[in-house]
């Protein structure tokens, strides 16, 4: 599909300036992520912001290739590596691909070139920053307060509302590293919501069958985050208006 017609289907880039679209459009390109792919390492240069269309990126803290946890994921909404706009251009964590897909990809150094001519890019990132600091917090209490069957349907839930997509092509040993918690507690919490008609099991495949009633079984944090996006994605549009 050509850059054009998916920009509308970004949150940040639906509300560019035409000035700052002109800047930017010849440096994008369009990119396929597959599942696993490593978008950025902590602690090394940020080399491309991903922006994705139907895809989704998980930001995560990684402790060995057998203890990794989501801090947040990065769908339709955002874009992978906006910290480079807070004056350091190394990645704060690992950045991988979660759920394959489109994105929109742009040399991050085009836009720290550019920074002074690309207003609304600027702002919209930083305020993007905001969110994450947002989910982040509401990650750890999650992690610190909730079942493990509460985080599963609030993980799939938000996956849901960053992408779009009611099918994934998650493993249940994929989706228990992702959760952070025992992959025979994943298992059993799977088969528990399958029971109740809430979610479909293939292999490596999840399904949301019932949106209301798995949202009905996810903890508060669902929510919270849900609350904390939608204000975030209100502010990127009044934020085109004012400087429009
Ligand atoms: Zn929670």
């Amino acid at each position: 599909m050509e850059l054009q017609n998916l920009f509308p289907k970004h949150s940040i880039l639906q509300n560019l300036l035409a000035s700052e679209r002109e800047l930017i459009t010849r440096s994008c390109e369009t990119v396929d992520l597959h599942l696993g792919d490593i978008i950025e390492e902590a602690g090394r240069p940020i080399q491309f912001l991903h922006f994705p269309i139907n895809s989704a990126i998980s930001l995560t803290n990684t402790q060995d290739q057998e203890h990794i946890v989501e801090v947040t994921v990065t769908g339709r909404e955002g874009c992978s590596g906006s910290s480079i706009v807070l004056g350091d251009d190394r990645s704060p964590c690992l950045a991988m691909v979660q759920i394959p897909g489109t994105a929109i990809r742009l040399a991050a150094a085009v836009v720290m070139d550019k920074l002074t001519s690309l207003p609304y890019l600027h702002a919209a990132m930083a305020r993007y920053n905001l969110l994450i600091m947002n989910l982040a917090v509401i990650s750890v209490g999650c992690s610190q307060f909730h079942s493990p069957a509460q985080r599963l349907a609030r993980w799939l839930k938000a996956h849901w509302q960053r992408t779009g997509l009611e099918t994934f092509p998650f493993s249940s040993d994929f989706l228990a590293l992702q959760v952070g918690v025992d992959s025979a507690i994943v298992k059993e919490a799977l088969k528990d919501f399958q029971k109740q008609g809430l979610l479909e099991l293939g292999l490596n495949r999840v399904i949301i069958a019932d949106q209301d009633g798995l949202e009905g079984e996810a903890c508060r944090c669902y929510t919270l985050a849900k609350e904390s996006v939608e204000e975030y994605t209100g502010a990127l549009g009044k934020l085109a208006k004012s400087l429009g």
